[in-house]
């Protein structure tokens, strides 16, 4: 389906409300029927009717469609938040005594679930490097139900070959889930690799402008159906119908905000490989990644994030450069219209061996401004 379609009149049903050209926020939070017949039918068939909005809402579904289509998915659940959408997709595929594969550090609260709150319920993860296929098929049991991917991930935006590992999973009856946030489906769709369930943080760039949490499950009818009869609808993390709204409204520019954020941040890039103030640079499409075949294989355009380690190792340096840039923010998520910082140092003690690593996010100012600005507080390092 062309994207511009999507964004601009799929799903939009125009003829139920005026003709308006941006749609109404049904904020209601129940439907009333005329008679019991059509009030039985509907709760027969809950997941295609409108009966309470923790179920289903008008506003809510028109963005589940615009986002299915953008994936290439046959169904997608919208709910509150991107950790929202990991717990309810990993739960609804594991039972105790299962074993997961999950790629190593993944999203933190990812990573908490898998090793904190899962393994009450008897469910195991094994967690691999998972830049080499092989490690996935090593760890593999006969109870390993689940495969966990986060291509690329966060911090060092490590790449997994995600056509080799759904292949792998689909012999062995294992279902695929991929975080894929940093990418969103213009960059990357998993789907077409042969992933089963695709999740995303909408908080960051599907949204857009840092004022909603939001997350997405996109996959088979079939997957999602099931999903919506158990874990979404018990465990109730919805998102509400005007943040819903919030959302459409931000899909309309999510070409053109991506497009902005991936230029500036090649600009950027090429600005900091000739630093010598820089140690390292993360970033798939880096010349030095070994894994920048496979980026440019996975993912149809660079993206705006990437950590780079500083030489100087001074945390009193390190915090004052941060604090001294003026046009970043120190902040934790992305995605958003302004450019983040985001300091290791934060979380990390003075004498850890990744303390000068700062994770950058390019928003939509001016490239010229960004460089003017690191070049400035990079001098004084
Ligand atoms: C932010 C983020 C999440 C969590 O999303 P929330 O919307 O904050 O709950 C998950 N995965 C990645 C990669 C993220 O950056």
């Amino acid at each position: 389906m062309n994207q511009s379609f999507i964004l601009n009149q799929l799903a939009e049903d125009r003829e139920n409300y005026f003709h308006a050209v941006a749609p109404p926020i049904i904020q209601t939070s129940n439907f009333a029927y005329p008679t019991v017949d059509e009030f039985k039918f509907a709760i027969e068939n809950e997941k295609d009717q409108h009966i309470y909005t923790r179920g289903n809402n008008p506003t809510v579904d028109m963005l589940c469609k615009k986002m299915a289509a953008l994936e290439g998915s046959e169904d997608c659940l919208m709910v509150g938040s991107g950790a929202a959408a990991i717990s309810n997709a990993v739960i609804s595929q594991v039972n105790a005594g299962d074993h997961i594969v999950s790629v190593k550090n993944p999203y933190s609260w990812a990573n908490h679930l898998m090793t904190r709150i899962l393994p009450r319920f008897k469910v195991e993860t094994t967690f691999v490097d998972g830049t080499v296929f092989e490690n996935f098929v090593e760890a593999c049991k006969p109870e390993t139900k689940v495969i966990y991917l986060e291509s690329p991930s966060s911090w060092t935006f490590e790449l997994q070959d995600l056509a080799q590992i759904a292949a792998f999973a689909k012999s062995r009856g294992i279902i695929t889930i991929i975080d894929n946030s940093y990418c969103t489906a213009l960059c990357q769709r998993p789907i077409d690799f042969g992933i089963d369930l695709v999740i995303y943080s909408a908080t960051k760039y599907y949204n857009g402008h840092s004022d909603v949490v939001a997350g997405a499950i996109c996959g088979s009818k079939e997957k999602i159906t099931q999903i919506f009869h158990n874990e979404f609808m018990t465990f109730g993390n919805i998102l509400a119908p005007h943040n819903a709204w919030l959302m459409l409204r931000s899909l309309r520019t999510l070409p053109i905000r991506l497009k902005q954020s991936s230029e500036t941040t090649l600009k950027v890039l090429e600005y900091l490989q000739n630093s010598d103030k820089i140690e390292r640079i993360w970033y798939p499409f880096s010349d030095d990644n070994p894994q920048k075949d496979l980026a440019q294989r996975q993912m149809k355009m660079p993206m705006g994030m990437f950590t780079v380690a500083l030489k100087n190792r001074n945390v009193s340096t390190i915090k004052k450069f941060c604090e001294s840039l003026q046009n970043f923010l120190i902040a934790v998520s992305w995605g958003g219209h302004e450019s983040l910082i985001m300091p290791k140092c934060a979380f990390v003690e003075a004498n850890d061996p990744q303390v000068s690593m700062l994770r950058f996010y390019i928003g939509l100012e001016e490239a010229s401004t960004i460089i003017e600005d690191l070049d400035k507080n990079l001098a004084l390092l």
